[in-house]
């Protein structure tokens, strides 16, 4: 049987491969590579596929985003500590630490494995600078809820909307939610470039401006170095892949979202997935179970051409490269449980119906 890999961007490229062509002979006959109308034509049109009118800051990948909305959002001092979760990769650590700060982990909620707004209390602290929310697997963190918990206090609040394209929170999109979010265009992603790529957001026009200058080196219009930056640009070649691509978002998530109830469908109940609240539209970016073997049914289901991926092993928190942070194990119990059960199964709109089926069946068999 044909196999079923976890992402196929070919499949999708040839459907689309015209207009990708057209607009990177544009560029390359534009003269212009970097932060030309391209990239500013797509920090309109992703702002506006947010339901904004003010565009962001295009900028080299989601990790950077994280970093640059950081740097816009706080002066960093001494001993400074950023909340955020251990479950959600490595890309939100490393954007702390570039910004010289702590990260202060607090564990998920298991029923979402999204950040427990519950425990968030007991980790604030005066040196408190920020809090990264992170939108997993295209689930959606009650940001409105973390604003309540931490009250009127100037910790401003960031979303790390990497996997979230298109979730939405009521009627609100993902990315509008916070102080300032960040998105990844890694191919990947629901939306995604043919390289690397990133974009910040604000609705606050002043962190907007900061951003839009810390993304290169912190210069102003004048060329003048207005505040430290960094240098992180999105290039003319990916913003007009981006553009070309983003007019097909809609349809994409539409089609990731049929998968994903056809998985529901299909999936036996004894097969446990993660709940999505109410007034939650879900972004479908990864489909993920929760088994007490991942790592066995994975091998199972690649014996049967099904590849699956784990997001994520294992929690930052107990990587070898942030022992120095001294967290034991037992310190995040959520967090570890879930680490040791999660697994993702193929999820990307060229998928066919009859593909989740032989998943589903193959799962349900084990
Ligand atoms: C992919 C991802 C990022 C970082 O994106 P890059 O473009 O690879 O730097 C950040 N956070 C989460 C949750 C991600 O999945």
């Amino acid at each position: 049987m044909k196999p079923i890999p976890t992402f196929d961007y070919l499949n999708q490229y040839q459907n689309i491969r015209t207009q990708i062509q057209e607009a990177i002979q544009r560029v390359l006959t534009s003269g212009r590579l970097i932060l030309g109308p391209e990239v500013e034509a797509f920090e309109a049109a992703f702002a506006q596929f947010l339901g904004e009118s003010t565009p962001g800051v295009g900028v080299g990948n989601g990790t950077d985003a994280l970093i640059v909305a950081l740097m816009a959002l706080f002066t960093p001092s001494k001993n400074d500590e950023i909340i955020t979760v251990a479950n959600a990769g490595i890309p939100v650590v490393s954007a702390i630490r570039s910004v010289g700060a702590t990260p202060v982990f607090c564990d998920v909620d298991p029923a979402t494995g999204l950040l427990d707004i519950e425990q968030l209390p007991k980790h604030l602290t005066p040196r408190t600078r920020a809090v990264v929310a992170v939108h997993l697997y295209g689930n959606v963190v009650d940001i409105p809820r973390i604003r309540g918990v931490i009250g009127d206090s100037d910790i401003p609040i960031i979303e790390d909307c990497a996997q979230a394209h298109g979730a939405l929170l009521g009627d609100q999109s993902v990315g509008t939610l916070g102080d300032a979010s960040a998105f990844s265009f890694y191919p990947t992603k629901n939306l995604g470039a043919y390289g690397d790529g990133g974009f910040c957001f604000s609705r606050n026009p002043e962190v907007t401006r900061a951003m839009g200058a810390i993304r290169m080196y912190g210069m102003d219009s004048s060329g003048q170095c207005v505040r430290e930056g960094i240098n992180s640009r999105l290039d003319e070649i990916q913003g007009a892949v981006l553009s070309v691509k983003l007019k097909h978002l809609p349809t994409w998530i539409k089609q990731r979202r049929t998968l994903a109830s056809h998985y529901a469908r299909h999936l036996h109940p004894k097969i446990q997935t993660f709940t999505t609240p109410a007034n939650v539209t879900h972004g479908h970016h990864l489909q993920v179970i929760q088994v007490e073997n991942p790592k066995g049914l994975q091998k199972e289901l690649s014996a049967q051409g099904i590849a699956t991926g784990i997001h994520y092993p294992i929690p930052v928190h107990r990587m070898k490269g942030y022992g120095f942070l001294g967290l034991p194990e037992g310190s995040l119990p959520e967090t570890e449980k879930l680490c040791q059960k999660v697994l993702s199964l193929p999820l990307y709109p060229e998928m066919r119906l009859e593909e989740v089926e032989r998943i589903a069946l193959a799962v349900n068999k084990l």
